[in-house]
């Protein structure tokens, strides 16, 4: 390829809405446009990146055995009327209509549409296991969509659905994903951690995250110090801390908060830790309201509730919904004295004296002894585990890092194959439920995860499998007829030789052309200039170290291909 035929439109300036690098980098780079928050053109050196990217996850999928099909973007609404996920599915499902008037949605996942196909065809057991994958794009409404191809709204993903017979069966396909998903993201040379990301409420791992180490990661990943324990924050077990709050018992006693809403604005207010306050929070289980108590310096987890109570959703409850149940306006919900349900967290039940709401407007309580002041239903791990935590599985202490999520492989069961009526029969021909798994990579969230981890102050740093293009020659005096010249044998050369190469053909300054390969973060650059023409040496750089050896022009094609192996090229 040569620039002078590409577009690449680089900037030297960062967007004024890009806030990690990422997102800064690419927009900087030409590789993405904005069209709207959260969707974008991938510009032809961005799209380079997503179709490597692309391919090295076709390629490990194949691998494994799953078939690629395409499904449509637009997903008929009767589909998820039949899951039950058009009620339950909320603002991120982008809903429309035709010009009949019937109901759509572009899709943000395809478990509807994949069921329904596999259950036209399949019908007996000697049609299982398949595994099917399509690349695809991706709309969901999301609240907040930021950091470019991090957080999207339209996006490209890699979804596969798995179908077997029985646990046995699913499970073996669980385990290909999951070793496939680990190929995939080395040969991405991404260092990433995988997660769990199930409790274990249901019995056992049946779902991973795989996280990519960074600062700029939305998730919280859980570690223990001593053992190789590592979930994702919302599911790491939390256990009763093992720093019980020793006070003194007092009697409950009623005070005047005016405006303290905050468990900060009570604390300081009455003058007591945070953590001798209970959070009560009003929450919405299906069709009922229930409360949910943690310690004021914890974090209420509404998906460890969910899976406790085993209901279809958890929510916070209404405004109206919290006045009617407890009386008072928001902000002053307490356990003593409520009607309702009522799930502590562990580390509640050790407070000797606490403050809580009053259940009334502008009014706490002190002096509050669970046990003796009020009954919870139930104790349980019902909180965010945070640092310094004990580990369920050695007794060590937790660490936090900060992961972005590129993939998520889940099994599945029988939710959709029993609300979609997907079944086989068996060698004895009585009617089975099919088991279903579900395997999702970002394909754009891989390529800025991998900039997140490797980039500089000039620039992209991009591993070689994932460049958009693996070298760039670069003529830096192209008034010089025997630069140029050399240049482009050069270029062909290396092309024949199967490199993936640029020239950078254009006649602009030198440093334009080096702050541009710089930015764009071509692994390696062949640099013909003065020194070719002094002493007939070629100059090649390795971006990422900036190690640069002077080469003959003999040799020059055997060391480019070289060192590309040794950075990585297969
Ligand atoms: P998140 O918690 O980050 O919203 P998710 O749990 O909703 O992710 P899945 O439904 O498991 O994501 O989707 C599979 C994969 O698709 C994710 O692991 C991620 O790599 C990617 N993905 C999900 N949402 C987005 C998005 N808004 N933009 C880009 N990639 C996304
Ligand atoms: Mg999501």
């Amino acid at each position: 390829m040569r620039v002078t035929q590409f577009f690449m439109p680089t900037l030297r300036e960062a967007p004024a809405d890009a806030e990690v690098i990422s997102h800064i980098l690419m927009i900087r780079a030409g590789m993405i446009k904005k069209s709207a928050a959260g969707i974008y053109t991938y510009l032809p050196m961005g799209l380079r990146v997503i179709r490597k990217v692309e391919n090295i996850i076709r390629q490990c999928m194949n691998e494994t055995g799953a078939i690629e099909l395409l499904m449509p973007s637009v997903q008929p609404a009767e589909l998820w009327r039949e899951s039950g996920r058009w009620q339950h599915y909320g603002k991120e499902l982008l809903r429309m209509k035709d010009r009949h008037n019937r109901d759509f949605c572009f899709g943000p996942t395809h478990e509807e549409v994949i069921t329904e196909i596999i259950r036209t065809y399949v019908s007996s057991y000697k049609q299982l296991p398949v595994n099917l994958y399509q690349i695809q794009t991706k709309f969901r409404d999301e609240v907040r969509p930021r950091f470019g191809l991090m957080r999207g709204r339209e996006f490209i993903m890699k979804d596969a659905y798995s179908f077997d017979i029985d646990e046995k069966g699913a499970q073996e396909s669980y385990e290909k994903m999951r070793r496939a998903y680990c190929r995939i993201f080395e040969s991405c040379e991404l260092s990433y951690k995988m997660v769990d990301a199930d409790s274990g409420a249901i019995g056992g791992s049946f779902s991973h995250e795989f996280m990519v180490v960074a600062q700029t990661g939305e998730d919280a990943i859980i570690s223990c110090g001593s053992c190789n324990y590592t979930a994702n924050m919302e599911k790491a077990a939390s256990l009763k801390p093992d720093n019980p709050h020793t006070g003194t018992e007092e009697e409950p006693k009623e005070r005047h908060t005016p405006n303290m809403h905050t468990v900060s604005e009570v604390a300081k207010f009455l003058n007591v830790p945070e953590t001798t306050v209970i959070k009560t929070i009003i929450v919405q289980a299906d069709d009922t309201v229930v409360a949910i108590l943690v310690r004021g310096d914890h974090e209420a987890n509404l998906i460890k509730l969910k899976n406790y109570l085993g209901v279809a959703g958890v929510e916070m409850a209404t405004p109206d919904n919290i006045c009617k149940v407890t009386g008072a306006p928001v902000g002053f919900a307490g356990p003593v004295g409520l009607s309702i349900p009522i799930y502590a967290d562990n580390a509640v039940s050790d407070i000797v004296s606490a403050v809580t709401g009053g259940n009334k407007k502008d009014t706490h309580i002190t002096g509050v002894k669970p046990g003796r002041d009020f009954a919870a239903t139930v104790y349980g791990d019902f909180r965010n585990a945070v640092i310094g935590d004990i580990c369920p599985s050695c007794g060590g202490k937790y660490t936090v890092a900060r992961g972005i999520e590129v993939g998520h492989i889940f099994k599945l069961g029988t939710k959709y194959s029993v609300s979609m009526q997907a079944k086989y029969l068996d060698a004895g021909g009585k009617q089975q439920q099919i088991i279903m798994g579900c395997y999702g990579i970002g394909v754009g969230r891989v390529s800025a995860a991998a900039i997140e981890q490797s980039h500089d102050e000039a620039g992209i740093i991009w591993p070689v499998p994932i460049a958009p293009f693996e070298v760039a020659v670069v003529p830096l005096n192209t008034n010089e007829p025997v630069v140029v010249n050399l240049a482009e044998i050069i270029y062909t050369e290396l092309k024949n030789a199967g490199a993936d190469v640029i020239i950078d053909d254009r006649n602009e300054r030198a440093g334009v052309k080096l702050a541009d390969a710089d930015l764009i973060g071509y692994p390696l650059r062949v640099t013909i200039g003065k020194r070719t023409l002094s002493e007939g040496l070629i100059e090649v750089t390795i971006r990422k170290t900036r190690e640069t050896t002077a080469v003959k022009r003999e040799n020059i094609i055997a060391y480019v291909k070289n060192t590309l192996i040794s950075l990585g090229k297969s």
